[in-house]
């Protein structure tokens, strides 16, 4: 089987761009092809020469991912991007605009094995974890499709990325380096449904990431009815996890928290929340809108505002997250399902 060449970081090129009898300088320029000019062919790639790019073609390939669907806001400039990988499994990339820039969110797996309640992207199962590349390659081939250039990345589409620890990690290191795509990984954030020994080994690491925690709740009684996490890492030890990973990175932290009409936008879980929260402050809270998805009756929280205010009240920094590409279902998981049923029926 040919070799993947965008998973591979520059000194391992270097490896096997020597082991083939080549200078190892060969290595950079290609390197440089890929991950700087988005070379998506060899073919592309003019300064190496037709016999070495032969030769590299026998041993090697550069993945594609195919558009099965492209689905753009009416209402803003938000596209939603079904991909198709070379396995033939699918996962969506959703393109925000913001007024830094374009933000890019990702899929970390096909699938999810977490089973949030109120998730889309866990209903069908776990499928199998994504590689470097096709991490990447959401961001390159969005860039060439939309002719667009994305500044910032969330790893809050389809799947858990401390679930798929080894890859993510890859990715960002092909992200960043300086040879290659060069993103600060400042402008990059990880959402976890909170992993504790992930977010252990994130801390150890110290990039400079923005980690947010999907809360969602405040108590290990509400928490456990709609993230099953909740059962196997409660929430002080979460808080736990998070307190260590302030005090290793000094960023500090985002929780996410999608507000559900009677379920979790009341004034004693904003008191809860404050209670939970305020020993860890700085951090953020992004309160979500919650997307209403087809197979749970979770309405969204007219209470957004009002929740808002609670929490800045009691001494917590508070968003609510706008909504883009409302039209088009930009939610995460429900186009990649959408698209198998159509296929099915
Ligand atoms: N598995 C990771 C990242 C993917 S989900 C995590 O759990 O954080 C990205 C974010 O979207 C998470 O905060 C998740 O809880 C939230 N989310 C999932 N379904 C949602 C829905 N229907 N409405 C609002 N937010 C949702």
């Amino acid at each position: 089987m040919k070799q993947d060449l965008l998973s591979l970081s520059l000194p391992e090129l270097e490896a096997e761009i020597t082991a083939i009898g080549e200078q190892k300088f060969r290595a950079r320029q290609l390197y440089e092809w890929l991950h700087r000019k988005n070379a998506a062919s060899l073919s592309e790639c003019t300064n190496l020469s037709a016999a070495l790019r032969q030769k590299l073609d026998e041993r090697f390939i550069i993945p594609r991912l195919t558009v099965r669907r492209k689905l753009e806001s009416a209402l803003d400039r938000t596209v939603k991007y079904l991909y198709e990988l070379p396995d033939g499994e699918r996962v969506e990339t959703v393109l925000m605009e913001y007024h830094h820039g374009n933000s890019l969110c990702i899929s970390t797996q096909v699938g999810c094995k977490m089973g949030c309640a109120f998730c889309a992207s866990t209903k069908a199962g776990f499928v199998r974890n994504l590689s470097p590349s096709e991490l990447l390659l959401q961001l390159y081939e969005t860039e060439r499709d939309s002719g667009r250039s994305v500044g910032s990345i969330v790893l809050m589409g389809i799947g858990e990325p401390l679930d798929n620890f080894d890859n993510v990690m890859k990715f960002l290191e092909l992200l960043s380096s300086e040879e290659g795509r060069g993103m600060s990984l400042r402008h990059v954030s990880l959402s976890t449904c909170g992993l504790v020994e992930g977010i252990d080994r994130l801390a150890e690491k110290k990039l400079g990431l923005t980690l947010s925690v999907s809360l969602h709740a405040p108590t290990d009684e509400k928490r456990s009815a709609i993230m099953p996490v909740n059962r196997r890492y409660g929430i002080n030890e979460l808080i736990g996890a998070c307190k260590r990973y302030f005090d290793k990175t000094g960023r500090r932290i985002s929780f996410e928290f999608a507000l559900i009409e009677g379920v979790n936008d009341d004034r004693e879980t904003a008191r809860e929340l404050i209670r939970l929260l305020k020993p860890l402050s700085p951090c953020h809270v992004n309160l979500i809108p919650v997307n209403e998805i087809r197979e749970r009756d979770f309405r969204r929280s007219a209470n957004g505002k009002a929740f808002q205010t609670m929490l800045t009240d009691g001494g917590l920094n508070a968003t609510v997250r706008r909504t883009l590409g409302a039209d088009i279902s930009a939610a995460c998981g429900q186009l990649r399902r959408d698209h198998g049923e159509e296929k099915n029926g």
